[in-house]
């Protein structure tokens, strides 16, 4: 049982202004798996104080401190890795070797690359007569998701740190343990005191405390869209700078000259990853309508091929978060059925052998961009693959979302998966699996407006100042 009662603030373990406490449960096991502390306003405040008084030194340190501290931190981090990956499959549902996999490394990354990033980062540069400064923004509520918890913390913390920023977190009440021992690591490895603050509790709470407060200067968001709009509205009184990486409905291109099977099986597969809960995942596979029949063999093949159960074991994949996460993506599979998409693989109920748990079976629809399960993001295991006719077509398709998030194509000629990349409005697309902590991550159109991940995401915490005149000719 884990009891994490007390909140990160101004250097220090403290109580809750006023106790108040909410049942953490474990998504396989549908047990209570421990306590954390619903905030109240008052906490808000106390931490914003103290973010506010230390951003007076902080914003003023050299590189060379903040490089130090995120060495620091990151060595940390290296020490408690497996305890983070432990704790991330406690409290969401991911597999073992994945929370202590690719989640644990994603948020290594971000800090190793704020380290990299800033050893070379040009903070004041000359332009004409002019001085050009980039200043930390100041006081940063960081609000973020379950779904991919320590990438989505440190993809802020790290370079909040190292523009300069200082900060206060609300972890998700859904995923609280590993943000609490992140917060150990940051106390453990030196971060001054005010810095770093974190508060746990409802969105609704802290969240909207937090952006509506005149002492927090600028919001970065991960999560829905609904919830996004409503903090851009929240924190319009104060103008403040609101960045959002919101959801998406990715589409997943694979070219006439793919190997179509082991395109087809990596897409299936990728999207049962993590349950289907990346905002990034590709969840609408486009394959040429001549070749639907083999797509439909390895899609099905690959699905049924995903092994479901006990995250603690040797498991493909989990259960999704919460009863209502299993509630929504059971309504959404009813939903495929009803408006006639070709139910492939999976379906509705739990997985066979499973009695408990809120596991979802690895599921695939054939059917058209028009359909409901087509244009609304799941946030589950369901994969919807649809034919196009040409390249056009597929762009067009692609194309045809509200959201902008991601994007991947998959292809033997490189110039012709360029091409189809840049016709795609998308923030990021994956060419042939690549990664890249350095590049870009955001989205267009509803996906948000936010530039995370490496030097783009430290542009997020810094203003920008011209000193005209300071270099005359
Ligand atoms: P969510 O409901 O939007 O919650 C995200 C965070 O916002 C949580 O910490 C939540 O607190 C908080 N929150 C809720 N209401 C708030 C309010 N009125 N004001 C301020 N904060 C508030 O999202 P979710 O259900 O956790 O995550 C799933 C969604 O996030 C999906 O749509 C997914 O696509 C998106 N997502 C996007 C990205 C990306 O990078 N683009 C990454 C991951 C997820 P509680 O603890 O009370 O819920
Ligand atoms: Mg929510």
């Amino acid at each position: 049982m884990r009891d994490y009662l007390k909140f990160y603030i101004d250097g220090q373990w403290v109580d809750p202004v006023t106790p108040k406490t909410a049942e953490v449960i474990n998504p396989a096991t549908e047990a209570v798996s421990g306590h954390i502390s619903l905030g109240s306003t008052a906490d808000v405040d106390k931490a914003v104080a103290a973010a506010r008084r230390a951003f007076e030194t902080w914003s003023v340190t050299s590189v060379q401190e903040r490089i130090d501290l995120l060495q620091s931190i990151l060595a940390e981090y290296e020490r408690r890795e497996r305890e983070l990956g432990e704790a991330v499959t406690e409290e969401m549902g991911a597999p073992l070797a994945l929370g202590c996999g690719f989640h644990t490394l994603l948020g290594k990354g971000h800090i190793g690359t704020a380290l990299e990033v800033l050893k070379n980062f040009k903070f004041e540069e000359t332009h004409g007569p002019s001085i050009i400064r980039k200043e930390p923004i100041g006081v940063c509520g960081l609000i973020t998701p379950w779904n991919w918890p320590m990438n989505q913390t440190c993809v802020k913390i790290a370079p909040a740190l190292a523009t300069g920023c200082t900060m206060i977190l609300k972890p998700p009440q859904l995923a609280p343990y590993s943000a609490h021992i992140l917060a150990e690591i940051l106390h453990d490895a030196g971060t001054p005191a005010g810095v770093f603050n974190m508060v746990q509790g409802q969105g609704s709470v802290i969240g909207t405390h937090l952006s509506t407060h005149p002492d927090v200067d600028m919001i970065s968001f991960t999560g829905s869209e609904p919830v996004g709009v409503q903090i851009t509205k929240d924190a319009a009184e104060t103008v403040k700078r609101v960045g959002l990486e919101l959801g998406g409905k990715s589409a997943w291109i694979v070219l006439d000259d793919a190997s179509m099977a082991a395109n087809v099986a990596g897409a299936t597969a990728g999207m049962m990853g993590n349950s289907g809960q990346t905002c990034s995942a590709g969840s609408r596979l486009l394959v040429p309508a001549s070749r639907m029949d083999e797509a439909i063999a390895a899609a099905t093949e690959a699905a049924n091929g995903v092994t479901v159960g006990d995250p603690a074991g040797n498991f493909a994949m989990g259960p999704v978060v919460s009863k209502s996460q299993y509630n929504i993506i059971q309504d959404y599979i009813q939903k495929g059925i009803d408006e006639g998409a070709q139910l492939i693989a999976g379906g509705l109920g739990l997985p066979e052998g499973i009695d408990k748990g809120w596991f979802v079976r690895p599921t695939v629809f054939v059917g058209n961009n028009q359909m409901v399960i087509a244009r609304q993001e799941i946030f589950g295991p369901v994969l919807v693959v649809i034919g196009y006719n040409d390249i056009d077509d597929a762009v067009a398709i692609a194309n045809d979302s509200t959201f902008g998030l991601g994007g991947y194509v998959s292809g033997e000629d490189l110039d012709l998966a360029r091409d189809v990349s840049r016709r795609m409005r998308t923030g990021a697309i994956w060419v042939n699996g690549g990664f890249d902590f350095n590049a870009p991550f955001g989205g267009y159109k509803r996906s948000g407006n936010g530039r995370e991940w490496g030097e783009h995401g430290f542009t997020e915490y810094l203003e920008i100042k011209a000193i005209i005149g300071a270099n005359p000719a």
